[in-house]
C-alpha cells in the first residue's frame, strides 16, 4: 500500500514506526508542516502565526512539566529512560521522541514544512488524493495514496466561549494556547476559565506573579485544595464589562486580564467532505473504535482520545488499523461498524454525558485497548500502565500542589512502585 501519514508529532511516528516495517511492504510519506517532529512538544516562545503565516501549532508553555509521569509516557517497545524524576520537564520529551525517531530510522520518511491543504477520496477503490504545499519552494503538488493515517493533533485550536460583553472588555485577552511565561500576568489581577488538567496548572503558575487571580469555574469538589492566598475560587461569568467581571453568585469584581483555559476545538479543515468524517463539538463521527473512517476504512484518524496514556495507545491504534489495511484481518460490515459507533453514542446520552466528552477516555481507557488488542489480534498495553494511570489520576485531583513530586518505577508490566 501507499500510505500516507499527516503529521509528524507522537501520533505520526508511531504511525511512521509500524507502517513502514518490512513486513508490510508499504511505501510511506509524512507530511509535517513544520520543521521538526514533536508536533505540540517543540516549544516556540512566539505566538499568533509563523513565517509561511500558519498558525502556530505548539500549545507548550515554557516550564511545562508532564501531568502523566514518564513511566506512563513511553511507547510500548520504546520506553522513557531512567530519570531522577517521574514527571519530567517537556524538553526531555521532545528529546524522547527525536530518540525514537531516530532509533527507527523515521526521518527519511517525513517531508518537513510540506502542508497537507486538502484530502479528497477520488474514486470508489478508496484512492485518495493528497494536496500539498512546500512551505519552502511555495509549489503546491498532488500525490494519490491507498490510504491515509491523520495524525494533525487537537491541541492548537483555541476554544474560545462566548461571554457575553467580551467585545468591550479594554483588558487583556488570552487562550491557554498563546501563554508562554508568567510574567505577561505581572501585578495584574486576572481571571481565569476552565479547570482542565491546563487550568489548574496555569492558574498556580501565574499565582507566583500576579496580584489577584479569580478561578472561575464550575467543578465540585475542587474547594477543599489549599490553593495559594492570591487565588480566589468563583463561579462561572455571568457577563463582562469594560473593565470588570461579573459572577454568576452576583459578586463584581475589577480585572486587568482573561485568561481562558477552555481547551480546544477538533478541526480537520482540510479533509474534504468526500471523507465522510463530521465534527460536532468535538465529537468525530462516524467513527469505528474512535479510529476507523467507516465511510472509507482506508482512512484512519490516530490520536482523537483524551485522557489517556497518549502514545502508548496512539501505538495500540496503529497497530490495529494496520492488521486491517494488511489484509491479516477483514473489517466487519458497514452495518456492523456503524451499530457498535451508535452503541456507544446511545450509552452516552443515556448517561447525559456532553458531545465534547465523546473521546475522554479515563476509566475506560483498559476495555477499549483490550477491545482493540481483542479483535485485530495485536498485543495488549501491560496491565500497569493502566493501574498506573488509575493511581496518577486520583493523585491529580487529591494532591494537585505536590502531586508532581511522587516517584515511581515499574517493577514489572503487572506492579509499580512509589518511591517518594
Ligand atoms: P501533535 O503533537 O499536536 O502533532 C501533530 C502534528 O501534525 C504537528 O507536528 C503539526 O505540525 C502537524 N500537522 C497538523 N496539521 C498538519 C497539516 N495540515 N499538514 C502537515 N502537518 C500537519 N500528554 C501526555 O501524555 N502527558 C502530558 O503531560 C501532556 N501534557 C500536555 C500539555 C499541553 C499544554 C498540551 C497541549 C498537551 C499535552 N499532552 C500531554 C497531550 C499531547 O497532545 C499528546 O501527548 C500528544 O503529544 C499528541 O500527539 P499528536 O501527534 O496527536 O499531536
Amino acid at each position: 500500500m501507499k500510505i500516507a501519514v499527516i503529521g509528524a508529532g507522537s501520533a505520526g511516528l508511531a504511525a511512521l514506526r509500524h507502517s513502514t516495517l518490512d513486513i508490510y511492504k508499504n511505501e510511506v510519506i509524512c507530511y509535517e508542516r513544520t520543521d521538526q517532529v514533536g508536533g505540540t512538544w517543540v516549544y516556540r516562545e512566539e505566538s499568533g502565526v509563523d513565517q509561511y503565516g500558519l498558525p502556530i501549532h505548539t500549545s507548550m508553555y515554557k516550564s511545562l512539566r508532564t501531568n502523566l509521569p514518564k513511566e506512563l509516557m513511553g511507547f510500548p517497545d520504546y520506553p522513557l529512560p531512567d530519570a531522577p524524576e517521574s514527571f519530567i520537564h517537556r524538553t526531555e520529551i521532545l528529546d524522547f521522541l527525536n530518540s525514537y525517531c531516530d532509533h527507527f530510522k523515521l526521518r527519511q520518511y517525513i517531508r518537513f514544512l510540506h502542508n497537507v491543504e486538502l484530502v479528497k477520496l477520488v474514486d470508489k477503490n478508496h484512492k485518495w488524493s493528497i494536496r500539498v504545499k512546500d512551505l519552502q519552494k511555495n509549489i503546491v503538488t498532488v500525490e494519490m495514496f491507498d490510504a491515509v493515517m491523520v495524525c494533525n493533533g487537537h491541541f492548537s485550536n483555541p476554544n474560545i466561549p462566548e461571554i457575553k460583553g467580551q467585545d468591550i472588555f479594554k483588558g487583556q485577552q488570552m487562550h491557554s494556547h498563546d501563554y508562554r511565561v508568567p510574567e505577561v500576568f505581572k501585578d495584574k489581577t486576572v481571571v481565569v476559565f476552565g479547570a482542565g488538567p491546563s487550568g489548574f496548572d496555569l492558574v498556580l503558575e501565574i499565582a507566583k506573579t500576579a496580584k489577584k487571580i479569580f478561578f472561575s469555574h464550575h467543578i465540585h469538589g475542587t474547594t477543599s485544595i489549599a490553593f495559594p492566598d492570591n487565588i480566589i475560587q468563583k463561579p462561572d461569568v455571568e457577563e463582562l464589562t469594560e473593565h470588570s467581571v461579573l459572577f454568576k453568585d452576583g459578586s463584581n469584581e475589577l480585572v486587568d486580564a482573561i485568561f481562558y483555559c477552555t481547551g480546544y476545538k477538533y478541526g480537520f479543515s482540510f479533509l474534504d467532505e468526500t471523507c465522510g468524517v463530521h465534527v460536532d463539538s468535538n465529537m468525530v463521527t462516524p467513527l469505528w473504535k474512535h479510529v476507523v473512517s467507516i465511510e472509507n476504512p482506508t482512512l484512519a484518524l490516530i490520536g482523537l482520545l483524551t485522557h489517556v496514556c497518549a502514545f502508548n495507545m496512539w501505538d495500540l491504534q496503529v497497530r490495529f488499523v494496520l492488521q486491517f489495511w494488511s489484509g491479516k484481518k477483514n473489517f466487519p460490515s458497514k452495518e456492523e461498524m456503524l451499530k457498535d459507533q451508535n452503541e456507544e453514542l446511545r450509552n452516552l446520552t443515556i448517561k447525559g454525558t456532553p458531545k465534547n466528552h465523546f473521546h475522554v477516555l479515563n476509566d475506560k481507557q483498559d476495555s477499549y485497548q483490550k477491545d482493540l488488542a481483542r479483535i485485530a489480534d495485536i498485543q495488549t498495553l501491560p496491565p500497569v500502565i493502566m493501574s498506573l494511570y488509575d493511581e496518577c489520576f486520583a493523585q491529580f485531583f487529591d494532591n494537585l500542589i505536590e502531586y508532581r513530586n511522587t516517584k515511581y518505577k515499574l517493577i514489572d508490566d503487572h506492579h509499580f512502585v512509589k518511591l517518594v
